[in-house]
């Protein structure tokens, strides 16, 4: 049914080289087209600010699929290609070399960009972002070639980052302006667990402290003057502050975009022939009240599987449990459901000893796990989740109460 189609993918990350296998799997027999503006074959991102930045695995070590995946599948991957605009009505990409490419169904899996931290300084030399494989290249040249730096904002990237640095011997300020880290993600007990955890790494960690200015001297960063006049200096500062959506492409062609691009259940935007996914789609998750963008790989993979099955004939609604896992030092974080969403807490383990799981309930039912160093309570979760498994906030504290026993139940 499909020999005649072709299917264009702009961007070859997570999302758009899972779209590009799963199509294949699912039986797609038609052109696929896989574009990326990064002239690197594509990569994970996630060991960026971890085995990467450790100088634990190199660039090698991180691609996606070999250059003979790509051959065998019939992929034509381009890379080093922007797609700069989208002709909706002749049904046709512009390509930054100023060639045109026709397309049956068009998939934008663009991702994100740092979010822009508008402070005066935020332009010096010596302010970094980290989000792809050159912004980690800087990175790590500049922990071997320096002695302080401030880390600004507590989310994910940052305080794996912060965790590194200060591993590295480097003095380390992290500042948040909200009153804990990690706090759009994760629960108030893992909050504090973290600050103390950063803590106890080394570094100084400075909560409710907005960024008034990055100092420079001689167009380099030099430190941050904080709100309260407060001045800390650093070698280089780190900005993580968030992710924006990659969509100007999407903007430009008129399609319905609000942080990030608008898609329905089967992935969908406003035009029935161009599809979104990954971090750059804003779609109503089934685990949330609310549409929402996601940035894991999890929910980048998931949303490509299940769009390749719509576009090979078989319609599939995005249902997918959303989990996401942090490495920072010796703490792996796992996290399982939307926390956001849970009203009561019960603790399973031990915080002093480093391996506890926050179980978060909503009207007595389980909506999100956050496990760290306890990967076992972590795979549980993502079946008590979904079965919507009779546990109780007593039951989940109680060590002794098996967990395991009650996932088989629950099939
Ligand atoms: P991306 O991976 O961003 O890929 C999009 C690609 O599209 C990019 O290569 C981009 O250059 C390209 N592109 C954009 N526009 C165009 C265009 N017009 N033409 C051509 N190409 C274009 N997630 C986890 O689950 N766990 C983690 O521990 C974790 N750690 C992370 C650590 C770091 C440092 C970063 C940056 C991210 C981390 N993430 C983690 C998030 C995860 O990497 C993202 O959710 C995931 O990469 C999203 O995949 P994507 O394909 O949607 O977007």
């Amino acid at each position: 049914m499909s020999e005649d189609r072709t299917i264009v993918i702009v961007g070859a990350g997570h999302a758009g080289v899972q779209l590009a296998a799963s199509l294949r799997e699912e039986g797609f027999e038609g052109a696929i087209t896989l574009l990326s503006d990064d002239p690197r074959p594509p990569y994970q991102r996630p060991p960026l600010s971890k085995a990467f930045m450790k100088r634990e695995a190199d660039a090698e070590a991180l691609i996606l699929r070999g250059p003979a995946f790509y051959e065998q599948k019939r992929i034509d991957l381009r890379l080093g290609v922007v797609a700069e605009a989208i002709d909706r009505a002749g049904r046709h990409v512009t390509l930054s070399s100023g060639a045109r490419l026709a397309y049956s169904q068009l998939v934008l899996a663009t991702g994100g960009l740092a979010r822009p931290f508008k402070v005066p300084g935020a332009d010096l030399a010596g302010v970094h972002v980290l989000r792809d494989m050159g912004d980690a290249e800087a990175l790590r040249d500049r922990l071997e070639t320096s002695k302080r730096v401030v880390v600004i904002g507590a989310g994910f990237i940052g305080l794996e980052f912060a965790a590194v640095a200060a591993k590295a011997g480097l003095a380390t300020t992290v500042v948040e302006v909200a009153p804990r880290v990690m706090g759009r993600a994760v629960s108030p007990v893992v909050s504090d667990f973290y600050a103390g955890a950063h803590r106890g790494f080394g570094a100084t960690v400075l909560l409710g402290a907005g960024v008034a200015a990055i100092d420079g001297e001689a167009g380099r960063a030099r430190g941050v003057t904080l709100g309260d006049g407060r001045v800390i200096a650093a070698d280089f500062v780190v900005v993580g502050v968030g992710v924006v959506a990659r969509d100007a492409l999407a903007r430009a062609a008129g399609l319905d975009c609000s942080n990030g691009v608008r898609v329905d259940a089967l992935m969908t935007t406003s035009d029935p022939d161009i599809f979104a996914i990954g971090d750059v789609a804003l779609h109503p998750n089934v685990w949330s009240e609310r549409e929402m963008r996601l940035e894991s790989v999890q929910n980048a993979t998931d949303q490509a599987r299940a769009l390749a099955r719509t576009l090979t004939g078989r319609p599939t609604p995005y249902t997918a449990l959303p989990w996401f896992w942090s490495d920072q030092d010796d703490l792996k974080l796992q996290m399982v459901g939307l926390m956001e969403r849970a009203e009561t807490f019960a603790m399973r383990g031990d915080p002093a000893a480093r391996a506890f799981s926050v179980f978060g309930f909503r009207q007595g039912r389980l909506v999100g796990v956050e496990s760290i160093n306890r990967p076992a309570d972590h795979m549980i979760a993502r079946k008590l989740i979904p079965a919507d498994a009779p546990l109780s906030p007593e039951q989940a504290a109680d060590m002794t109460f098996d967990l395991k026993a009650l996932a088989k139940g629950a099939g």
